[in-house]
């Protein structure tokens, strides 16, 4: 959430409700709507809000033109004991990839190790929800994720779109009552959604977010999105595009996401795009390791341990702190917890509108 900007915070139980509510308008059954909005208000939890409840309208609108569907199920392409590909028919991401994690969970419970390639699924929010999952069940997970016909990132050295902005993931248990270590992020510089947030003035983007067609590097909104003055933020009418994050090695992890996640998977690469952009998929590659298969009895308290001990480098700043991957999101999840949600007013006003075409109350 950008500092600063005036926000209407909502209760986690009211927006959960409101969202399901709002699903089930647009024809989820009700186990899939509830679903939809527990996985969405999860990332809101996490302070990921760019791959929270914002997404409502766009998933709405998708489930209208029929770009995503409800009520669809993983069909099993190929598997073995400890394999699977799995084809997510563009159903909703939620309902796809916790199938193909459980999935991968099973398997890898049996047998020690499975690798899930998941391919056309609808959109599958924050990575971290699906590691967290397979970290509920004691596993370690990775996962390379890419955005079939999404291409709007450019890779290091050249200027033309051509990744998605392809999410890395990995999960290792936590021991109770301490969080998961959990590394989850784009490997673009900054996620789309920041980008959105920016163009309605929110927080501006970090220098060099973004590139011209010229090379120019840029942190205005215009470069991906053409004019603004539409109201509509269409990364099809933008020029340019984001940029990757450090240099040629996160543009080198972006490239093996589409590899992985694009070509291994069979769900097809962010591009080229040919005739119109419409809704996105994503593949989605994972690993899940069960620490007690591989003799690692200890595992996760030896994790833990070297992790309190990198906590207690001095800090570079007077009063900083290192923090470990995952830590933020905890923390952020306890305060969103207790406090509810702060969203951006522009966000509540679009999901509000959308609430209304489906004739869905918002909370009292
Ligand atoms: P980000 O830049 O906020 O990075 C988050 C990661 O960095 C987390 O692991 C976090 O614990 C860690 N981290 C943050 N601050 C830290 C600090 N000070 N010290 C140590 N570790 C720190 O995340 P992002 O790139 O904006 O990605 C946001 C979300 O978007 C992710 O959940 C990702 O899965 C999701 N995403 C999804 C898709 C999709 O197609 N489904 C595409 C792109 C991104």
């Amino acid at each position: 959430m950008a500092a600063g900007l005036p926000t209407h915070v909502v209760a986690v139980d009211e927006l959960r409700s409101l969202i399901g509510r709002m699903f089930a308008a647009a024809g989820c059954v009700t186990e899939e709507a509830e679903r939809v909005a527990r996985f969405l208000v999860s990332a809101n939890l996490a302070g990921h809000d760019s791959h929270g409840v914002i997404r409502v309208p766009r998933y709405i609108e998708w489930l209208g033109e029929g770009l995503v569907f409800a009520g669809k199920s993983i069909s099993v392409v190929t598997e073995t004991s400890t394999h699977a590909v799995v084809d997510g028919n563009v159903g909703l991401g939620q309902t796809i990839a916790m199938q193909a994690v459980d999935l991968g969970i099973g398997k890898a419970k049996a047998a020690g190790m499975a690798v899930i390639a998941l391919r056309n699924s609808g959109h599958i929010g924050r990575i971290g929800d699906w590691a967290e999952r397979a970290g509920d069940a004691g596993l370690v997970s990775i996962h390379f994720v890419n955005v079939a016909k999404s291409e709007i990132v450019a890779p290091f050295g050249g200027v033309d779109r051509r990744f998605g902005t392809n999410p890395v993931c990995i999960g290792i248990p936590g021991e109770a009552g301490k969080p998961m270590l959990l590394l989850d992020f784009a490997t673009s510089m900054v996620a789309e959604g920041k980008v959105l947030v920016a163009s309605n003035g929110g927080k501006p983007l970090p220098a060099g977010a973004l590139i011209g067609p010229d090379g120019s590097l840029s942190t205005d909104p215009v470069t991906l999105y053409g004019p603004l003055e539409s109201g509509q933020r269409n990364p099809g009418n933008g020029t340019g595009a984001l940029r990757t994050f450090g240099d040629h090695k996160g543009s080198g992890l972006a490239f093996m996401c589409e590899i992985l996640a694009g070509c291994f998977t069979g769900g097809g690469t962010a591009g080229p795009i040919v005739g119109k952009r419409g809704g996105i998929t994503n593949g989605m590659l994972s690993f899940y390791m069960d620490p007690s298969h591989f003799g690692s009895q200890h595992f996760v308290r030896e994790a833990r341990a070297y992790a309190d001990y990198v906590k207690e480098a001095r800090p570079a700043d007077p009063g900083g702190e290192v923090l470990l991957p995952g830590e933020p999101e905890a923390r952020t999840r306890a305060i969103r917890l207790r406090d509810g949600i702060p969203l951006q007013i522009d966000t509540w006003a679009a999901i509000m509108r959308t609430a209304a075409t489906l004739k869905v109350a918002g909370p009292a």
